[in-house]
């Protein structure tokens, strides 16, 4: 796995861009909260991506999730000593307990191999641990409602689509969203550039998806921080309506 890209894109906000998926850094002082964790073979790159921003894996206060697939939780279990606090929705909570499963599988990928992208795609989740089945038993619900009192203070924003219990979480300080796999700038399966719904296979309902996008159009935020991709730069109402115009 290659090295990740760090980038600071506000105050105390760092973009993580590891070979194929996306995390986010939130520093306060000496503390930190991560949000998602790459693949289970990104734990090197999540542990140099914090060592880039100065701070060590026992800074960590709290992690976040979007959501519970492979690619966001995957580098967790070996990340974390078990006393860090695992947060997500409360049904996010039941899926990454592994009480049920809303992933495209292996077959679902080897369906689609004769499509643009596909086989080198499968090749690279065999090495990056994605067959794997991740469960984070000690995972719980948000302990409270709108901003949580860890490191930045993050609200999440429930965008239930991609998978059932799907959080995005803004940042209102700092004009920022993390849209998760809701909305994508990029993936190896695609292309086209700029913002984006992934591929229907990987969505557990993909209209629920695009319902999703008017909670995002909602939102006060000019830096969009998608789960795949680079950031992006504008309104995530903008943003919204171009993945919405694409997905039509
Ligand atoms: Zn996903």
């Amino acid at each position: 796995m290659g090295a990740p890209t760090v980038t600071e894109v506000a105050a105390g906000v760092h973009f993580v861009e590891g070979d194929a998926v996306n995390w986010v850094v939130l520093t306060d002082g000496d503390a930190l909260t991560l949000i998602d964790a790459g693949y289970p073979a990104d734990v090197d790159a999540v542990r140099q991506s914090l060592d880039l921003i100065g701070c060590r894996p026992d800074q960590i206060a709290a992690v976040l999730i979007t959501h519970g697939h492979v690619d966001h939780i995957g580098s967790l279990p070996a990340l974390l000593n078990g006393s860090t606090p695992v947060y997500l929705s409360q049904p996010e909570v039941r899926h990454v307990h592994g009480e049920y499963r809303e992933q495209a599988t292996p077959i679902d990928v080897v369906r689609n191999l004769h499509r643009p992208g596909y086989l080198g795609w499968s090749l690279y989740l065999a090495r990056s641990g994605a067959l794997k089945h991740v469960t984070l038993p000690a995972a719980a619900p948000f302990p409270s409602d709108g901003p949580l009192n860890v490191p930045g203070r993050p609200i999440p924003v429930p965008t239930p689509g991609h998978t059932s219990g799907h959080t995005c979480y803004l940042l209102p300080d700092a004009g920022v969203i993390l849209t998760g796999d809701t909305l994508v700038t990029g993936h190896p399966t695609s292309r086209i550039e700029g913002p984006q719904l992934l591929a229907p296979i990987f969505h557990h309902d993909r209209q629920r998806t695009v319902e999703a996008l008017d909670t995002l159009e909602a939102l006060d935020a000019d830096i969009v921080l998608p789960g795949h991709g680079p950031v992006y730069r504008g309104s995530i109402r903008e943003a919204a309506a171009q993945a919405r115009e694409r997905a039509a």
